[in-house]
């Protein structure tokens, strides 16, 4: 999620909300007492079905894209505690300390099927072998016998939703290794991957980019209905559509109840279609501010989706969706223009400078490359009009030192 500087409004408003939700399902503390005179549990995040696998899951899911303290995370327990039992991670989160920092918590939970935990594989090379042993090595470093869903991380090519790969799934569902299949897209080929998967089958939840930045996108909207008739459960990512903090302050969001992150939220979640949205939970404070949205029963207004919209038009420049083969075919060189705006991203957005540089720096020098560099044919092909090369002069100047 985007880091937003906790302003002394947002922290009131964050603490009425976590309030009014706890009032509205059980009093302040979070606790009422029942008939009897005993304290009535704590509310937990509500819960949506996730399509036609009928299983029931939290609408705001953990984002595992981090390390984790393998003795005792706080952030993980706290999660657990307000009903977030949905991990998202991947082998390539962290390079697999996600995953082994995940298993010791799923023994301190003691019982394997009290979590739901998602990972997936990139299938380097793209062939069924290597999605095989992605799912193995999955199992191997969560230390579990299972994942309740495998995905294939990150598709953007509609290839692999042929017969191979479905039949593929379907296999590792047989094997018992995974209970479910799918896999997770961000790329430019969002919509034709949509399709086709409600046509194919053989795919039960598609984790993708949704954000408040869609919902003109009549393409999209007629993919995502298409999945929901077919069964398909849908998940999604990159709520926050996330932009450099001073673009964001251009549309001063004002609300009387919820932070900008937090409409954000909400306005995913008031898309029904959508069962869950998986956040990049990586502190306490953010935790507090996401889950306070997930339980509180008040809806976003009229004025709030239209400031959000407008957010959308004015951030669209510097929002870059991910879809590296539209601009990268069209530089001479190796240049990292995806790759360098995430990271970019990260140092802007999410206020994690620090693994901005460190990523930045492990590409190879090729990959960051700009000058001499002609890429004009690349911005002009940019479906979000995005300067690129001024876009990366910036990640230099912020993520080369
Ligand atoms: S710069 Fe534009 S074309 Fe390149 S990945 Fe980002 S949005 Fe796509």
């Amino acid at each position: 999620m985007a880091k937003s500087p906790t302003t002394r409004r947002d922290f009131l408003k964050i603490a009425a909300l976590s309030g009014a939700s706890a009032g509205m399902f059980g009093g302040i503390a979070g606790a009422t007492p029942t008939d009897d005179g005993q304290a009535a549990p704590a509310p937990k995040v509500p819960r949506r079905t996730l399509g036609a696998t009928g299983e029931s899951i939290p609408i705001l899911l953990l984002g595992c894209a981090q390390r984790f303290d393998i003795k005792y995370d706080k952030l993980l327990h706290r999660a657990y505690a307000e009903g977030i039992d949905y991990l998202d991670t991947a082998l390539a989160y962290e390079k697999g300390w996600s995953h082994k920092t995940i298993a010791p918590f799923i023994k301190q939970i003691g019982d394997r099927k009290k979590l739901w935990i998602t990972s997936k594989g990139e299938g380097r090379g793209g062939t069924v072998a290597a999605y095989m042993r992605d799912l193995d090595l999955c199992l191997e470093q969560l230390e579990t016998d299972y994942l309740d869903l495998f995905f294939m991380h990150a598709l953007n090519d509609v290839k692999f939703l042929d017969k191979p790969f479905l039949e593929m799934g379907a296999k590792m569902k047989a094997s018992g290794k995974t209970r479910y299949f799918g896999f997770s897209s961000h790329g430019s080929q969002v919509v034709a991957l949509l399709e086709k998967a409600a046509k194919s089958g053989g795919i039960d939840v598609i984790m993708f980019a949704y954000n408040f930045g869609e919902y003109g996108n009549l393409e999209l909207n007629r993919a995502i209905d298409a999945c929901v008739e077919a069964g398909i459960g849908l998940i999604a990512m990159k709520t926050q559509k996330s932009v450099p903090a001073d673009q964001e302050q251009v549309v001063a969001f004002r609300s009387r109840n919820f932070t900008l992150p937090q409409a954000k939220l909400k306005a995913v979640w008031a898309d029904e279609r959508i069962t869950a949205a998986v956040s990049h939970i990586n502190n306490t404070r953010k935790l507090r501010e996401n889950v306070a949205a997930a339980k509180s029963p008040i809806a976003l207004s009229m004025d709030e989706f239209q400031q959000l919209q407008r957010l959308a038009t004015v951030t669209a420049p510097v929002s870059c969706r991910g879809c590296a083969e539209i601009c990268e075919s069209r530089v001479e060189g190796e240049v990292a223009i995806a790759d360098t705006l995430r990271f970019l991203m990260y140092h802007e957005a999410y206020g994690e400078p620090e693994k901005a540089r460190r990523l930045y720096r492990a590409l190879p020098e090729a990959a960051r490359r700009i000058d001499g560099i002609d890429l004009s044919r690349a911005a002009a092909a940019c479906p979000r009009g995005i300067d690129i090369a001024a876009r990366l002069r910036r990640a230099q100047e912020l993520l080369a030192t």
